[in-house]
Parts: C-alpha cells; structure tokens; sequence
C-alpha cells in the first residue's frame, strides 16, 4: 500500500452528526488529531460549520449548557432540519461519522438517502447495530455507489472492532464453527448514552425497537431501577452478523452476540471479546479469542474505529470506489 504517499496531504475535513455520548466523544478524539479536522457537527436542534476547524470543548459545552450546537457563535444554527441544511451549507465536508440513533429502525437509511438525494458525495460511516437495519443500507448499495459516496457500515465496536478482529481471526481456519462476541459496557449515568440505552432495551424480550423509542426518560429510569442498573442481553440481532456472511466467513447462524451493561458505574461488568472457533486444515478444532482492555471504554472503541475507517473510506473515495462496505472487509488506518 502507498499509505506513506499522502493521498490526501491536508487534515480530512469531518463531520458528526448527532452529539450525544458518542457524538462528543469523536470530538473529543479528533481534537489532537492532525490527519483529520472537525468542522461539522449536527445535533437535532441545529448544526455549527467552520471550515477552519471546530473547537471541540466549545461544541460540547455549548451542547451540554443550552441543548444544541446550534448555539454556538458565530457559526452555529438552529434548525429543525440540521442535517439536511448542513449538507447543502457545508459541501466541503469530505467525510461524516454518523453518531445518531437508529430511532425508528429505518432513520439511518433515511439519512444515507438524504445524502444521496442532495448530490453530496464523500464518506459516510456508520456504527450501526441492528441486522434488519444494516439490510436496508444494503438494499441501497448500487444507488450510493451511483451518487459518488462510498459508506462504510459497522463500524463501530460491535459491530465494528470486533467483527473485523473475527475475520482476521477466522483465516487459522478452514471451516468456522462459531463466533461469540461478550460486550461488557460501564457507564456512570444512562442519560449520557440515551439511544444507545434505548437501542439495547429494544432487544430486552417483551420491548422491541418501536417500544423502546417510545419510552419516555422515566420510563427507562424506572425499568433501570428495576434490574438494579444492569441491561443482560442474550442474542441480539445484531449485524456482525450479516457482515461475517457476506465476508464469507460463516454463516450468520453461526455467529451470536451479547453482553452486560451496567448504566450505573462506569467499571466494565465483564471484559468484551469475540471467541471464535473453528477447525484448521489438519484436523484441530481450537479458538481464538480477542479481549479488550478493560480500561478502554465504549466511548474508545466505537469512535476510534469509526475515524480508522473513515480514513480507510477516503482513499476509497479517491480511487473511484463508491457503494457499500462493511468494517468487515476492509481494513481501517491508523489517523494520526
Ligand atoms: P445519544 O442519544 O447520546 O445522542 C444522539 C444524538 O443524535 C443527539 O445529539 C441528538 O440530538 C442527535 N439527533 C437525534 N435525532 C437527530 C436528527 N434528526 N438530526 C440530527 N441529530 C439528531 O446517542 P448515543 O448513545 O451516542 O448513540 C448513537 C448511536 O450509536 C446509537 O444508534 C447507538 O446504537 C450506536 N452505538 C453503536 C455502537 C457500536 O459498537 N456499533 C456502540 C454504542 C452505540
């Protein structure tokens, strides 16, 4: 690879859009960054651009005091459809991690497709959980690859890091008998994460993501005070995978998810891996298994990724590969 060439010799300009726990925690992890600048952020009141760069302590404070980044001075504004102006004010904008919540299970597409549909053309990653959702992105992969934008889905933790650690994983194989991702989540409050709270009680049995989404805060809080804090979760449906199938590594029977998440202490309540068992070409049957630092937080392990891959996408983008990837199959880059 020529990654040492510089394709690109500037910092990618970037976007995010949706600054919630996630959304401030890309900021915050572009911030001493040189390969990438953030210029654009989106919240669901209003949008802040400043193609000199952002200032991401700026964006967070002004979010976390008064509601959006549509406040921010001199750049920001508030706007019932932020995404959408952004888009047409920002066209400069070569790359954007989408940090929203996938609340109704279709919202992710409809971003994807108001991309398409104003004629911008870049980057978009996802960190997309839900399997039915991740098909609906898929069903969209020739209309991308036709507007000029490569989007790469699952790119996340789970899916993400740990579906792109299976692949490699799998290559000791010839035959893949299971791959088991165990995610451990702590965080301090549930209100710093909401979507992704609500996203992970849609797959409790008896709620389901319309349910979910129509919680209010006190709801949740009550159904929290419940299980002392603590979301078990047992067979998600969840897209790693639909990715490890179409990567050709198994089945998507094959591969399960599941995990703990304490809303109450941000001390992980067991270490996230991804077991993945198989039988090599002589006859053994072993597996291979990755483990997180437990000191990494969710927070680390979705938003670096999603900027690997992001960096990953652009040298796509510049080598006229548009449509659909998954972090599945293709490698993420290191952004410095
Ligand atoms: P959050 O609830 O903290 O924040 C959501 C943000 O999106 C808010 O800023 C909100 O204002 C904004 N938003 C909502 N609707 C909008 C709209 N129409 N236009 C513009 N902005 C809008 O969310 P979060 O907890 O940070 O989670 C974000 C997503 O990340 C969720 O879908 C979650 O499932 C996903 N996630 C993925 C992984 C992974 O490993 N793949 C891990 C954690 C979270």
């Amino acid at each position: 690879m020529d990654s040492q060439q510089g394709e690109q010799a500037a910092a990618i300009a970037v976007g995010v859009l949706g600054f919630g726990g996630l959304g401030q925690a890309a900021a915050r992890v572009l911030a001493p960054k040189s390969d990438m600048r953030l210029v654009a952020a989106a919240d669901q009141q209003g949008y802040v651009y400043r193609p000199g760069g952002l200032d991401a302590s700026a964006c967070i404070t002004t979010y976390q005091q008064q509601g959006s980044v549509g406040y921010l001075a001199p750049d920001g504004h508030l706007s019932q459809v932020s995404i959408q102006d952004l888009i047409h004010k920002g066209p400069d904008v070569q790359g954007y991690f989408l940090a929203l919540p996938n609340l109704p299970n279709t919202f992710m597409a409809s971003v994807a497709r108001q991309f398409i549909e104003a004629g911008w053309q870049g980057v978009l990653v996802d960190a997309l959980k839900r399997t039915s959702a991740m098909e609906q992105i898929w069903a969209m992969r020739d209309e991308l690859a036709e507007a000029g934008i490569t989007y790469l889905t699952g790119c996340g933790a789970t899916p993400g890091l740990l579906t792109a650690a299976a692949t490699i994983a799998a290559q000791s194989y010839q035959e893949i008998h299971s791959v088991k991702i165990t995610f451990g989540v702590g965080i301090a409050n549930w209100e710093a994460y909401r979507a992704t709270i609500r996203e992970d009680i849609a797959h409790m049995p008896g709620y389901d993501v319309d349910t979910a989404q129509g919680m209010t805060d006190a709801e949740v809080t009550t159904l929290l005070d419940k299980t002392q804090g603590v979301l078990t979760l047992e067979n998600m449906e969840h897209a790693d995978d639909l990715m490890l199938e179409w990567a050709g590594i198994c089945d998507r029977d094959r591969v399960t998810v599941g995990g703990v998440v304490d809303t109450r202490n941000p001390k992980k309540p067991l270490s996230t891996n991804v077991q993945v068992t198989g039988r090599t070409f002589d006859g053994r049957i072993s597996t291979h298994t990755f483990t997180l630092g437990d000191e990494t937080s969710m927070a680390a392990n979705v938003c670096g990724p999603a900027f690997g891959y992001l960096k990953a996408g652009i040298r796509l983008h510049q080598r006229g590969l548009h449509g659909l990837y998954t972090a599945a199959e293709v490698m993420p880059q290191f952004v410095r």
